[in-house]
This record gives structure tokens, C-alpha cells and sequence, in this order.
């Protein structure tokens, strides 16, 4: 990896693709705000990548901020708690914003956010105790992903993991909140870092973070060096912002010059990343035993009346946090959990905050860059565009044709749906929803093999 004079890493390798999008860091001078406890939250039972959980509830319970609501012996998941204190109202099917409807516990709020009285930190010696203790706080990525932490940091020995990397990069435009982590909660996260360093064996750590965010570098490096670090192994390495620098295997490539081949983990090129909200809630749990019943997130785009970076219960309904950032100010002709680029478009805002959701963008008309559809115009922007090398126009033409084979040979499961051809094409084609119906095809041909 090489430095500079100032401490500071570069990237090792550029990857090819991705777009220059604009910023739009609207929020990022907005500190995060504690939205008071809402009427009730909806606590869906999956919230994340892997098995649902099983209420361990019913209806009529009192229960406590904190206390465990659901859960599932199954390795790849992870538990939910309620995050306010009150009465459960429900045990029953609830839509969330993907569409899917999930089981979920409703609460209703006490008004009194009592804390569960069986909190406590874990008592943790030893690598075990450390990835259960992560498995027991419900954490799962923050920056948007929702796989859960303690399946991402109990990679088998034989992998050799030798670097840490965590992903301060926040590439989507508007969202703030992994930068105002950076800023405001710096010593957790280099807690946490020797935290994971300490129990995982982990040699090397680089903390990564792009240049439009100068003073989250500043920040994090004078605390790398302020922290007892003898073997000179915690860096910041600075990438250039250009989208989508926070996928999994672009960040990588540049932190490391090592390429994560298709249907592999970075663990299979002894690499594991963790997004920095993350990384941070560990050493906060581990400290307090209080597990994750809250997030930050960022409340931006044209018809919001009121932005903000704000602090909600998980399971608050999207509406009453749009009514906590002074309602809209102008109709919102598209609504959407998480970015612009990757985020899911709502069709509707009665729907609960998950674990994984780090924005809600609600755009007035005329404010959202669409396109309208035409004929394609064979310009090759899309491909030029694809961090994974993929030719989506081809996909295109497979996906209508309903090829499974040719979707199979073009390689289209490497896909990470960053939604960079769909952002470069002049034709408005959507393809990246081209991508995930391509993705189901060649899927739904394997399950009847
Ligand atoms: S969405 Fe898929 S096909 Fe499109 S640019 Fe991203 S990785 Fe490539
Ligand atoms: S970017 Fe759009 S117009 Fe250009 S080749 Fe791709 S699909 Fe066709």
C-alpha cells in the first residue's frame, strides 16, 4: 500500500466502470437528532439476509426497550428487540418497503422508553464469545446491505484473512450519515477496530473513505495515530468519489489490488469488510449489552420540508419520520429507502424503518433525473460503465427472450444491481431492473433442475 508524507494510503488498483454522480452531501453539517418514541413500531422478523426469526412474544405482553422480541437457532440471521417500551398489539403479517409482507410484532408505545432490566455487556475472553456477543446485539450491515455481522466475521480459518476493511466510503449521493459517524463517534469506531483486531487475529486495517469527505480523513487519522497502535497497522486510505466505490468488490480491488473472483467472498482473498456504522456499534454493545434497537439515517431530497440526519426507533413508520422533518413541501413524486442509486422505490410511506435502512429521499417533480425510455442507440455507455465487465444490452435482449442459458453465460448473477448502466444510459432504459429480472430467471431455471 502505498503513503504519503502525511500518513495517509492511496489506492492500490482502480477497478474499471462506474459513474461520477453528483454529491448532494446536503446534510452532512446536520448532527444526528433523537427522534422522540413514536405512537408504535412494526418489528418485521426479517430484517436482514438469511432465516426469519420466530416471535418470542404475544399479543398483550408488556415488554421493554431492549428485550428480545424474536429469534431462530438458524446460523444465518439474526435476533430482533423491541425498541420501545410498551404492549405488544400484534403478532401478525406486516408489508415492509421491499413489498414483501413478513411476519412482524407490533407495539404499542407506553410513552415511558423503559430500558429492559436484563441488559448487561457481555462478558467476552475469547474469539467465541466475541462473534456470539455480535450475534446476540441483532447487528447486521448498516450502510445498507443487512447481512449480519457475526456470519460476515466468522469466516473459516483456512481463509487467511489478513485485512480489515472498513468501508467509510458512503458513494450513494445525499446520505451522510456513515460521515457523520466518522465525525462524531471516531473513538468507537478505532475501539471497535481493536476490538475486532484483538479476538479476529486481523493484521492490517484500512480505513477507507473518499475525497469528498476531507475532514471525516482528518478525523479518523489523528485518531488512528492517537491510539496505542505499535505496529503502525490502522490507516486511512483516500479513494476518489466515483460511484460505486462502496461495493464490496470494487473497495477491494482499490484497498488491496486483489480481485475477488465471481460467486466469491472477500474472505476468499483474505479480506473482510465491515461498513463503518457498523463497525462502530461494536464497541458501543459490547461496553453497554444494549442491543441494536435504534438507527441514524438521512432525511433529504427536493420535497422534504425540513432535512435531517436523525436518530430513530427501528420499526418507526416512514411516515411519522417524513412528519418529523416537517412533513413535505411539495408532493413527492418518488420516495425512496436508501440511495438514488441502489435504494428501493416506495409505493408507499405507511411502512416500517429497518435495520438496514440508512435514508428516505422523497423527491418533488421535475427535481428526480428521469429519463424517458427510447429505442437504444447502441452507444455502449452501459457497458463502459459495469465495474463487473457485464454487456447490458445483451442481458436485455436475453431477459426478453427469457434465456436462462445465455442470461447464465453472460454472467449476469456477478451483477450487483449498483445501477451504474441504468445511470449512464441516454435511452432511459432501466436496466438495472433488467438485471434483477434476469437474475430471477436464470434462478427460478436452476430450482427446476
Ligand atoms: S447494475 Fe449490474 S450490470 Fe449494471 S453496472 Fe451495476 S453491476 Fe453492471
Ligand atoms: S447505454 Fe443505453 S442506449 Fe447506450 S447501449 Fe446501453 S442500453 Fe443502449
Amino acid at each position: 500500500m502505498r503513503g504519503n508524507a502525511s500518513g495517509i494510503l492511496h489506492p492500490v488498483a482502480r477497478g474499471r466502470g462506474g459513474v461520477a454522480v453528483s454529491h448532494n452531501k446536503n446534510t452532512k453539517d446536520c448532527e444526528v437528532v433523537r427522534m422522540p418514541a413514536p405512537q408504535r413500531v412494526v418489528l418485521p422478523m426479517q430484517q436482514h439476509i438469511g432465516a426469519p426469526c420466530e416471535p418470542v412474544v404475544k399479543v398483550g405482553d408488556k415488554v421493554a426497550v431492549g428485550q428480545l422480541i424474536g429469534d431462530t437457532d438458524k446460523f444465518v440471521s439474526t435476533p430482533v428487540h423491541a425498541s420501545i417500551s410498551g404492549t405488544v398489539i400484534s403478532v401478525a403479517p406486516e408489508k415492509i418497503a421491499n413489498g414483501r409482507v413478513v411476519p412482524a410484532v407490533t407495539i404499542e408505545s407506553d410513552g415511558e422508553m423503559r430500558q429492559f432490566e436484563g441488559i448487561e455487556p457481555p462478558k467476552v475472553n475469547n474469539r467465541e464469545d466475541f462473534l456470539a456477543a455480535v450475534r446476540a446485539s441483532g447487528l447486521v450491515g448498516l450502510g445498507g446491505a443487512g447481512f449480519p455481522s457475526h456470519v460476515k466475521l466468522n469466516y473459516p480459518p483456512e481463509k487467511n484473512v489478513d485485512t480489515l476493511i472498513i468501508n467509510a466510503a458512503e458513494c450513494e449521493p445525499y446520505i451522510t450519515v456513515d460521515y457523520r459517524e466518522c465525525i462524531d463517534n471516531s473513538w468507537d469506531i478505532l475501539t471497535s477496530i481493536h476490538l475486532i483486531k484483538q479476538y479476529l487475529g486481523i493484521k492490517n486495517v484500512v480505513i477507507a473513505v473518499e475525497d469528498n469527505k476531507p475532514e471525516a480523513v482528518t478525523e479518523l487519522q489523528k485518531i488512528a495515530n492517537q491510539k496505542a497502535d505499535t505496529d503502525n497497522s490502522v490507516n486511512v486510505m483516500v479513494l476518489p468519489s466515483r460511484y460505486p466505490q462502496g461495493a464490496e468488490k470494487v473497495m477491494v480491488l482499490s484497498a488491496t489490488g486483489r480481485k475477488v473472483p465471481p460467486g466469491k467472498l472477500p474472505a476468499d482473498v483474505g479480506c473482510v469488510l465491515m461498513n463503518v456504522a457498523s463497525t462502530a456499534f461494536i464497541s458501543r454493545y459490547l461496553k453497554t449489552g444494549r442491543p441494536l434497537v435504534s438507527r441514524s439515517l438521512t432525511v433529504d431530497g427536493s420535497a422534504i420540508a425540513q432535512p435531517k440526519n436523525v436518530r430513530v426507533p427501528i420499526g418507526t413508520c416512514i411516515d411519522d419520520i417524513i412528519g418529523f422533518c416537517g412533513g413535505f413541501k411539495a408532493p413527492p413524486f418518488k420516495v425512496i429507502a436508501g440511495g438514488p442509486m441502489m435504494g428501493i422505490s416506495l409505493v408507499s410511506t405507511n411502512v416500517p424503518i429497518l435495520k438496514n435502512n440508512n435514508a428516505i429521499l422523497a423527491f418533488a417533480e421535475g427535481s428526480a433525473r428521469i429519463k424517458p425510455e427510447r429505442d437504444c442507440i447502441r452507444c455502449g455507455h452501459c457497458s463502459q460503465a459495469c465495474p463487473m465487465s457485464l454487456t447490458p444490452t445483451n442481458i436485455m435482449r436475453y431477459v426478453k427472450a427469457n434465456d436462462a442459458e445465455k442470461l447464465k453465460k453472460a454472467s449476469v448473477m456477478v451483477c450487483m444491481e449498483c445501477g451504474s448502466c441504468s445511470y449512464s444510459c441516454p435511452a432511459g432504459k432501466p436496466l438495472v431492473q433488467y438485471m434483477v429480472l434476469a437474475k430471477n430467471i436464470v434462478r427460478e431455471a436452476d430450482s427446476k433442475k
